[in-house]
């Protein structure tokens, strides 16, 4: 490609709008441009870079023998009712209305679709494992969309799905998948981590994501220090090794007169947080239990996601407010606890190994001390309720834990049958057995990992991109090619010979200067760069410089073929 002929749009100052470093380095080098809130262009040069990306995805599906197929952006509404979530998903489903009045959404993901598909194609057991994906733009009305196509309102994902006729197979698919994701990510030069995951509102049994470990990620992942355990921390399980010492003194109420908070308690007891411990009223999820109490250690901080996969709890975790504490306990916030009470109380695996601990007394401004679960108190139904600390054990028993941050470049999922059994979308097995189908599916985001990769490869002068993604294999650039014939001659010669011999090239035949042109080079992050030269030509020579090499080196014209392949690798 000819600079000439290419829409170079890169921008000398960082647009002020722009914070994380692969947005802003993204719309410098020209590969993108705002259209609305999350909305954006992808201009010539960065769509090379994206489909780059599919092109490896595309291989690694086919490598798994998942058969690519398309399906609607715009779905009618009556597939979401099907499997629940027309109303399920929330405000990120963007619903529209056709001339006919008919309701319709633009799909943010495509298990409703897929199901809907599938329940009619495949009919018995011969046919399965069934595997399909597509590469295509979803749609999701973010909240906050930010850092551009990071975290877009419509972008582009590639989403497959697998059908089985028992979990055996879904698994095995699964770790198809898993293996299929590592080759993929590696190949696109990027240092990242599978961790274990939650399944959200997608649903399912199992699931990983990959995260691009990146210091702008919005995700926080447990890592071991001595296994291989990783989870995102929403998930991460706190376990603890301590057995609950027996009691040591009476339980005693002491007034704490306008002492409202886990700390004044404490100062004003002369204890530390660690030995007491909290309540926190929350919503139930049934009629007879409106209230349900967890308990969770002093200075411990409860995880929502974990708290409401308890089927007494309400899901999404509503805290209980303050008038429905009054009227059930007869007593304020800040003096709630364990004992003398009704409310059904679920406490956390570190609150219900301690003994002789602090907690409210449930009647205003008073406290107990030295309170022991079953001596003072019902013994408490226990679960996992707390949000991991670096330093935690790891939940395999092996090491401590330590964080790191990520982008979530990919998702998969063991479904199982939740799809399925909603829309359905039966086979006959075996034993001639109409049954529900098994599904897998496996999200990746294909924008999402070209900004991913910025966030890993770049310097203060632009882009590094990885071997696999760069748009462009090798800058050549003449020096005031304008003034000499010999030189333009040149030129296009050696920018033919590279073609041939299979190099993507960026021809900068501007009239620009130098520098200027090895700045827009190194911007855009092509990894060689080739300058000729009429004081070279005179002596047969071009200079070679790798983007992340310091100096530059001359190379024979005669040697350059032999030199640029042992380059490449
Ligand atoms: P997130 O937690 O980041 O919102 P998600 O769990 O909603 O992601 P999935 O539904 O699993 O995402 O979608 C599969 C993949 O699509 C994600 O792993 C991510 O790489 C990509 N993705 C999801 N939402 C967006 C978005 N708004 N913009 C760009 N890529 C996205
Ligand atoms: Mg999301």
């Amino acid at each position: 490609m000819k600079a000439s002929q290419f829409l170079l749009a890169t921008l000398k100052e960082s647009p002020a709008d722009a914070q994380t470093i692969s947005h802003k380095l993204m719309l410098r080098s020209g590969m993108i441009r705002q259209l609305g809130s999350g909305l954006y262009h992808w201009l010539p040069l960065g769509l090379k870079v994206m489909r780059k990306v599919e092109a490896i995805v595309r291989e690694e599906m086919s490598s798994i023998d998942c058969l690519e197929m398309l399906m609607p952006v715009v779905h009618p509404a009556d597939i979401w009712q099907e499997s629940g979530r027309w109303e399920d998903f929330g405000p990120e489903l963007l619903k529209i209305t056709d001339r006919h009045g008919r309701d319709a959404c633009i799909a943010p993901t495509h298990e409703d679709a897929i199901t809907s598909l599938m329940r009619n194609e495949l009919n018995s057991y011969k046919q399965l494992p069934a595997t399909f994906y597509q590469i295509q733009t979803k749609f999701r009305d973010e909240t906050r969309p930010r850092a551009g196509i990071m975290r877009a309102r419509e972008f582009i994902m590639k989403d497959a799905y697998s059908f089985h006729a028992d979990t055996e197979s879904l698994k095995k698919t699964y770790e198809q998948f898993f293996d299929a994701y590592h080759r993929i990510f590696n190949r696109l030069g990027l240092e990242f981590r599978a961790a274990l995951a939650d399944t959200g509102s997608i649903g399912g049994d199992l699931s990983h994501e990959f995260h691009v470990i990146a210091e702008s990620g919005e995700d926080k992942i447990a890592i071991s220090n001595e296994s291989n355990y990783i989870a995102n921390i929403e998930l991460a399980e706190s376990v603890t090794s301590i057995k609950r010492p027996a009691a040591n003194a009476e339980m005693k109420l002491v007034d704490t007169p306008d002492k409202r908070t886990i700390n004044d308690v404490c100062e004003f007891l002369g204890t530390t947080n660690d030995t007491s411990v909290k309540a926190l009223f929350v919503k139930g999820s049934k009629e007879d239990n409106p209230l349900i109490a967890l308990m969770l250690r002093g200075d411990h901080e409860l995880n929502e996601l974990k708290a409401e996969k308890h089927p007494l709890i309400f899901s999404p975790l509503t805290f209980a407010n303050e008038e429905d504490i009054a009227k059930a306990m007869k007593c304020p916030i800040g003096y709630l606890g364990p004992v003398n009470t009704d409310i059904p109380v679920i406490a956390d695996r570190h609150a219900a190994v301690m003994s002789d601990f602090s907690c409210g007394a449930n009647q205003e401004g008073k406290h107990f001390i030295n309170v022991n679960w079953l001596r003072d108190c019902a013994e408490p139904e226990v679960f996992d309720l707390r949000l991991v600390q670096e330093g935690d054990a790891s939940p395999d028993g092996k090491g401590t834990l330590k964080f790191t941050r990520g982008i979530e470049v990919g998702h998969i999922f063991q479904l199982g049958d939740i799809y399925s059994k909603k829309m359905s979308a039966d086979i006959l097995n075996e034993n001639g057995k109409s049954t529900p189908m098994q599904m897998g599916c496996y999200g990746l985001g294909i924008s999402r990992v070209v900004a991913a990769a910025i966030e890993q490869h770049h310097d203060d002068k632009g882009i590094t991109w990885p071997a696999s993604l760069a748009p462009f294999d090798i800058a050549l650039i003449p020096i005031n090619m304008k003034k000499s014939q010999r030189l333009q001659l040149a030129a296009q010669a050696l920018y033919e010979k590279l073609q041939a011999l299979g190099y993507d090239v960026f021809f900068d035949d501007r009239k620009e200067r130098a520098g200027f042109m090895f700045a827009d080079a190194e911007l855009i992050g092509i990894p060689h760069r080739l300058v000729i030269s009429d004081k070279g030509l005179d002596t047969n020579e071009i200079e070679y410089k790798h983007r992340k090499d310091a100096d530059s080196t001359n190379v024979s014209l005669e040697k350059l073929e032999g030199f640029l392949k042992e380059r490449r690798g």
